[in-house]
């Protein structure tokens, strides 16, 4: 992706430094990071570039060419949202801006800049767009700055920025994936220790992610709600098990014995938590012994899940991960992202994902009218410093 052309038109100089901040893909553990469970992720090659430099000022000038807007705001004022001509930002720039925020906050010394950027990345899609252009900025705003911070840290602030400043309460997974993405593997993540380690995904596969068309918002309050009713089952549970803190803290074998105690729909809700955190100890598990077999069975299971326990599916989703199924070359499929929209994620078998791609294609025109975007995607590096020819 050229960005430095446009930096050059746009501002009239060269710029400093190029950095690419991937997407990523969550393979398996959905909605189980605000539940303190593991995830799954991969960053991957779809991503945002930006190019930029110092603007020598407290200005920061960002042009976002894919809406072909700009902004201007200055660095000591971030906290009224406002640009300098007092006009409320357009919700794009609050991306940039809520992480240039909290890392004054944090006493990080950041500067003002000069910044084009574009992306490859569908916007609310599920593969992240959001925390990709956060995680960018910050590593852009730390190589000017030339701080040292670990890239584990600088995703929790950028999740902080789009908690507290943007008005979305996404868990830390996004931002860890693009910050932490390792080529070839997916990232086994615990987002309550923090701890993680990449894990190979399996020699002879490829990701194909599968865009539904459909789009979703974030900040839509079936989000929220889904985030209460764990909130609601903890507290019930607590009842049972007085320490736990979080739906991690229950197991399968506990849940069978307390959940009859939840009124139903709290009681589903919770099921898909508890169990959607063993489907992902059993698949990392399953990619270390390459049991490419169990790793799809556990990737339909989490499908079915979704749709039928905390019901976040909607039918083009499910219609994509039926058809996949009778592919072939198709080892597992399941939505990825918050669901309502969006995507699904599969594994497939590289030899046989040309094949797979136009089945697919063709399945959902003829089941639903509509056009499904298919393409194969790699598991990439995370977030990287690219320097300007
Ligand atoms: P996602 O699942 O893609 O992260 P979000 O709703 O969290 O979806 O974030 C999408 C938002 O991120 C967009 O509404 C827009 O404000 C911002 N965004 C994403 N990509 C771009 C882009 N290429 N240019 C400008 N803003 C973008
Ligand atoms: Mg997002």
């Amino acid at each position: 992706m050229d960005v430095v052309s446009p930096y050059k038109e746009v501002f009239k100089s060269k710029p400093r430094l190029v950095v690419r901040g991937p997407g990523r893909v969550n393979l398996l553990g959905e909605h189980v990071d605000y539940n303190g469970g593991p995830v799954l992720p991969a960053a991957i090659e779809q991503s945002v570039w930006i190019a930029a430099d110092d603007s020598g000022s407290e200005q920061i000038n960002i042009r976002a060419l894919d809406l072909n807007e700009a902004v201007s705001f200055c660095l000591d004022d971030m906290g009224a949202k406002q640009d300098k001509k007092g006009h409320a930002l357009p919700v794009w720039a609050l991306y940039p801006a809520g992480v240039a925020w909290i890392l004054k906050k944090n006493d990080l010394k950041i500067k003002g800049i000069n910044a084009v950027f574009s992306s490859n990345i569908p916007m609310g899609s599920g593969l992240s767009s959001s925390a990709a252009i956060e995680v960018a900025f910050a590593v852009l705003w730390q190589t000017l700055g030339g701080w040292s911070c670990d890239r584990l840290k600088l995703a929790q602030l950028c999740q902080q920025a789009e908690n507290q400043y943007v008005g979305v309460a996404c868990g830390i997974m996004d931002q860890f994936a693009t910050a932490c993405g390792v080529k070839d593997h997916a990232l086994y993540f615990d987002t309550r220790s923090l701890e993680w380690y990449p894990a190979p995904l399996p020699k002879g596969t490829v990701l194909v992610i599968a865009d539904s068309g459909m789009r979703r918002s974030l900040t839509s309050s079936a989000y929220n709600d889904r985030r209460a009713a764990c909130e609601e089952a903890v507290r019930l549970l607590q009842k049972y098990k007085p320490e736990m803190t979080c739906l991690r803290d229950i197991s399968p074998q506990e849940f069978v014995a307390y959940g009859e105690y939840l009124p139903p729909l709290i009681r589903k809700r919770a099921e898909h938590v508890v169990k959607e955190i063993a489907r992902v100890e059993s698949a990392v598990n399953a990619l270390e012994r390459e049991d490419t077999r169990a790793i799809g069975a556990l990737m339909f299971a989490g499908h079915v899940s979704l749709r039928d326990y905390y019901e976040v599916s909607i039918p083009e989703l499910d219609c994509l991960v039926s058809l996949a199924r009778s592919l072939p070359g198709c080892i597992g499929a399941r939505l990825t992202g918050a669901g309502f929209g969006g995507c699904t994620i599969n594994l497939v078998w590289a030899a046989q994902a040309d094949e797979f791609i136009a089945g697919l294609e063709q399945g959902y025109r003829e089941k639903t009218g509509r056009q499904a975007k298919v393409y194969v995607c790699h598991a990439s590096e995370g977030t990287t410093i690219l320097p300007v020819e």
